[in-house]
């Protein structure tokens, strides 16, 4: 197996496009260790750990920019990640162990695309957008098209992830992350659900309401027709309860080791409720 350090981001690309295929980006590497152990080695890893300037959170014009290289510790650190994306911010906290948190990227946990993915049922609530580089140039890529399947991407094999742009949602609005696991932090979610609820200027009524419910189907996705259920209207407890009901149907889980298919369903309306609670 190679190894590759590229110093820039025009070195790692034209390693990956040299590659193709055979060539692995690895970040902090929590997951992609864990994968040469056990399932294959890359023909060759581009170690992108220490390109500069991919670790950073700023503000810009109603958006937080995440340099994808940002640890999972520095958003949970970070004051302005929990003021203004609270939901993120609740992600990153229940992830994993300290140590996990430190090493593992925001980057690494969207590119990994894992239906189970922490960050990735709030980032698509916050309707974030990736800002990625290939070797032809550079694409803006919304997150709702962006997952295309368990561990697939609209990266492909040749573009790496710089960026994701995160709009920082009205000043009203008012969300959740909430995430089952046996062992809270420390296990992969069972189920998580990111809920984002924005009222109308009079307080009374749902302007906007959206629904990202994670490792209940191939990829994150939305619950949309529970959120349609919800949009215009004054939330009471039936309404809610009905959408929760809704968003069961719109998943598709599978059982495996970790829960049966009816059981993430089951926890899926559970947790849709309590989030629009
Ligand atoms: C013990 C343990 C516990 C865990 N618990 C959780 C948990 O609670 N929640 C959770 O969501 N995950 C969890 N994970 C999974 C993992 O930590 C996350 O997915 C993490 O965010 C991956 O980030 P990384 O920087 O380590 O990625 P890496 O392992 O370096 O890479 C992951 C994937 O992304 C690709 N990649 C990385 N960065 C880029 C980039 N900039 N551009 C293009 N491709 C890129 C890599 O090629 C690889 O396919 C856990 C892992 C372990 C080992």
């Amino acid at each position: 197996m190679k190894y590759f350090e590229p110093k820039s981001v025009s070195e790692a690309l034209s390693l990956l496009k040299r590659y193709g295929e055979g060539a692995k980006v690895v970040a902090g590497g929590t997951d992609v260790l864990v994968d040469m152990k056990f399932k294959e080695e890359p023909l060759c890893l581009v170690n992108i750990k220490r390109l500069p300037g991919m670790s950073y959170i700023r503000e810009d014009n109603g958006c937080l920019r995440i340099g994808a290289l940002t640890s999972i510790r520095e958003i949970e650190t970070s004051p302005v990640v929990r003021q203004k994306l609270p939901l993120l911010w609740e992600a990153a906290h229940q992830f994993a162990s300290l140590q996990i948190r430190n090493t593992a990227t925001i980057g690494g946990n969207v590119c990994r695309a894992s239906p189970s993915g922490e960050t990735l049922a709030p980032l698509l609530v916050l309707g974030a957008i990736a800002h990625a580089r290939f070797p032809k140039g550079e694409k803006k890529l919304p997150l709702g098209d962006f997952f295309l399947a368990p561990g697939k991407t609209l990266l492909g094999s040749k573009g790496l992830l710089h960026e994701i742009e995160v709009p920082v949602p009205s000043k009203r609005s008012r969300g959740a992350y909430l995430k089952h696991a046996v062992r809270g932090a420390m296990d992969i979610a069972i189920v998580g659900v990111a809920v984002l609820v924005t009222p109308d200027a009079g307080g009374q009524k749902a302007k906007d309401v959206r629904i990202g419910l994670g490792a209940v189907a191939p990829t994150p996705i939305r619950a949309r027709r529970a959120e349609k259920a919800l949009r215009g209207k004054v939330v009471g407890r039936a309404l809610m309860e009905g959408a929760a009901r809704i968003a069961a149907s719109e998943s598709s889980p599978i059982s495996d080791q970790r829960s049966s298919a009816e059981y993430r369903r089951w926890i899926v309306e559970a947790l849709t409720r309590r989030g629009l609670a």
